[in-house]
């Protein structure tokens, strides 16, 4: 692993301690409303930082041009949905713009218990759910510069249509007034800055106390009074 990694030299064993051995992972979740860029965002990101890897959710929507199933999104059915959600399969889901989605409890679990960290990118609502139900998670929310250049974006990505883009909008209205119930804001404003700024915050969070607290005791116990 790299030292984004947090690896510490092992001073009686000349070999390094790797950080992320033998804790649970942690847990990220990124907000924004719809054509902020968080998926760009968060693609860099993962690609940057080590022993970070970003979820992968259900959803009832259908597959747009070039989606992958098993890689974008899992597509299945309104059905299997709801019958998943019965099943209490889903850590957190929820209806948004008309089309379910969803987290696996499982597949979250699996990554965290390989001391693996996890992001998830899902909605205010969602994320609403993740602290209701006390799971520790460190929640990151993305703002774009202004609401102006939200819908040039929305316009410039010709996605949707127009009545779509102002369904958008107008969730967006709502949705950037949860940004106070998150631990960071980012401002989307220039691509690498924003990748940069998200990179800080999963490394800082790596590096506190609770999440050092096994390597930190590993180099103290090689510590001997003399
Ligand atoms: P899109 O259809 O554009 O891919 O995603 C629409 C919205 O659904 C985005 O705001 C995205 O963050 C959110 N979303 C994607 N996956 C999940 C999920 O698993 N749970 C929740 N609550 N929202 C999700």
């Amino acid at each position: 692993m790299s030292s984004d990694g947090q690896q510490s030299a092992d001073p009686s064993q000349g070999r390094p301690f790797d950080a992320a051995q033998g804790r649970r992972g942690q847990l990220f979740i990124v907000s924004a409303p719809s054509g902020t860029g968080k998926t760009t965002l968060v693609e860099r990101l993962v690609q940057l930082v080590p022993n970070l890897r970003l979820s992968r959710s259900y959803t009832s929507r259908p597959a747009r041009a070039g989606e992958r199933d098993g890689l974008d999104y899992n597509f299945i059915s309104r059905d299997r949905f709801e019958a998943m959600a019965g099943d209490g399969a889903f850590l957190e889901y929820a209806d948004v713009f008309g089309n379910y989605y969803g987290t696996a409890a499982a597949d979250t679990e699996a990554t965290l218990a390989s001391s693996q960290d996890l992001v998830l990118v899902i909605d205010v609502q969602g994320a609403r759910q993740v602290r209701s139900r006390g799971i520790e998670s460190v929640g990151i929310f993305v703002l774009p510069p202004s609401a102006g250049i939200l819908a040039q974006r929305l316009r410039g990505r010709s996605k949707d249509s127009e009545e779509e883009i102002g369904r958008r909008l107008e969730v967006a209205c709502r949705e950037v007034h949860e940004c106070g119930t998150y631990e960071y804001v980012v401002v989307n404003d220039a691509l690498d800055a924003a990748v940069d700024r998200l990179r800080a915050i999963v490394l800082a969070e790596r590096a506190r106390v609770k999440a050092m607290r096994a390597v930190a005791e590993k180099i103290i116990g090689t510590f001997k009074p003399s």
